[in-house]
């Protein structure tokens, strides 16, 4: 974990939040790199999702909401963690991360000494308003599917969609997490992208669409390339389900600090549209005309952090190749997808073939660009930002009009005539 870390750090994919101050505790700041891999997981999840889907459409809530949507939906009075406290040195860990507590313990000795678990709510509060007194106390969304719910009738009346029918989203949420950690793994700011699919209150339609997300999900992250002996599913225990859950799964990823989830699949049963028809006075049931018949509908949810896949795509990406570090991600993820170099800095036939390049192909894509020091640093350097392919204008170039194409896994070069070269890069990262 120190590896990616220091790596995110040093290519600007993560900075520790508001550095320069000290930092903010669970709260990071995505750098170029980072904010480029961010987006193109958040475009790849929504081509799939909404763009090459006629059942699912997208939203974009709002992330403060009347706060009664929270009471609806069971967070105010339910959204707590069992936590307990050091009375040594006051410091508090949730009271089911037996491991933690046993480590902490072990650093006062004889004098370990704990209160028992109280609860505590994870909703994290704000006050909207200019004057003090009549400021209104409301919550940062703790998790981004109340803004869809909320919107269900919203978007039956205004669309076509028939059931079963999913929308989409994503965005950030906030919790007063008790212990962050384990880098961007557990943050008190994160994002997440969901889908709530709604289908007909059946049990055997509800265990269809669910098997079909579960295997969906895993898919998806199959084919960004995360290996295959690093994910699984695990199923929650009665006891730890969350309130509104009738059946849950995890997909979790093999971490260095343990198997943990990063998404989930959930049966939320009709508990979501149901609370929100009670504490609104709302009627949220599915009008089907063709059957002529009216109900609440059934969600099964699909709900990812991003920044833990982007956390866990990061780490089974990372590979040591001798002296090089190696970032093997996808051609669709990284953030650059070429980079282009004139061999010699000081060359101006060199340099100015080479601009024209870099700037004919970042038409199409990202494309970085390098001129300084040897050719082996500036390649070790998109190694380890994860750059599938190098282009290098040398002198052979103002011969016959080719280029070397270094590929970043293999580090392999083949020669590519420069009107070809769009067209084998675009087929390459595609
Ligand atoms: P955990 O048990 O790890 O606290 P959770 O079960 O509370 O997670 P959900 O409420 O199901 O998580 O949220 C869905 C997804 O949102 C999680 O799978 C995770 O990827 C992401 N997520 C939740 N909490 C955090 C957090 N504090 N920091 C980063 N991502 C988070």
């Amino acid at each position: 974990m120190e590896k990616i870390v220091s790596l995110c750090k040093r290519r600007g994919f993560i900075y520790p939040g508001s550095e320069i101050y000290g930092g903010l505790t669970g709260t990071w700041d995505y750098g170029p790199l980072g904010t480029l891999l961010k987006n193109n997981l958040k475009n790849l999840w929504w081509k799939e999702m909404v763009q090459l889907r006629s059942d699912i459409v997208g939203v974009d809530a709002a992330i403060m909401m009347n706060p009664k949507a929270w009471e609806a939906s069971g967070h105010v009075e339910a959204f707590t963690d069992p936590l307990v406290e050091c009375k040594v040195c006051h410091q508090r860990f949730r009271a089911d991360k037996e491991d933690e507590i046993k480590k902490h313990g072990k650093i006062h000795g004889d004098k370990e000494d704990w209160t028992n678990p109280q609860k505590f709510n994870l909703l994290v509060k704000a006050y909207l308003g200019i004057i003090e007194e009549k400021q209104q106390e409301l919550y940062l969304r703790g998790e981004i599917t109340n803004g869809a719910q909320v919107n269900f009738k919203n978007i039956v009346d205004s669309t076509r969609v028939k059931i079963p029918f999913g929308i989409a989203q994503i965005g950030k949420a906030f919790r007063n997490e008790i212990t962050p950690g384990n880098f961007t793994f557990r943050s008190r700011e994160f994002e997440q992208m969901e889908v709530q699919f709604y289908v007909k209150p059946e049990a055997k339609e509800a265990d269809k669409w669910f098997e079909y997300w579960k295997k969906n999900r895993m898919d998806f992250y199959l084919a960004l390339g995360i290996k295959k002996e690093n994910l699984r599913f695990r199923e929650h225990e009665d006891n730890e389900r969350a309130h509104y859950a009738k059946k849950a799964v995890d997909i979790e990823y093999n971490a260095p600090f343990g198997w943990s989830e990063f998404m989930g699949i959930h049966n939320r049963g009709d508990f979501d549209l149901r609370r929100h028809q009670e504490y609104s006075g709302v009627d949220l049931s599915y009008k089907d005309k063709l059957a002529n018949e009216s109900f609440i509908p059934w969600d099964i949810e699909t709900s990812a952090g991003v920044d833990r896949s982007i956390l866990f795509l990061l780490v089974d990406a990372y590979t040591q190749d001798g002296e090089r570090t190696v970032l093997k991600l996808n051609p669709k993820l990284a953030p650059y997808k070429v980079a282009v170099f004139p061999l010699l800095a000081n060359k101006e036939e060199l340099v100015s073939q080479a601009r024209k390049i870099y700037e004919d192909l970042r038409q199409d894509m990202m494309v970085a660009w390098d001129e300084r020091g040897n050719i082996g640093k500036r390649y070790f350097a998109q190694d380890e930002a994860g750059t599938p392919f190098c282009i290098t204008v040398d002198f052979q170039t103002l011969e016959d009009k080719t280029v070397t194409v270094r590929d970043r896994d293999s580090a392999k070069q083949e020669r590519v005539n420069i009107e070809d070269l769009q067209k084998n890069i675009l087929e390459k990262i595609d």
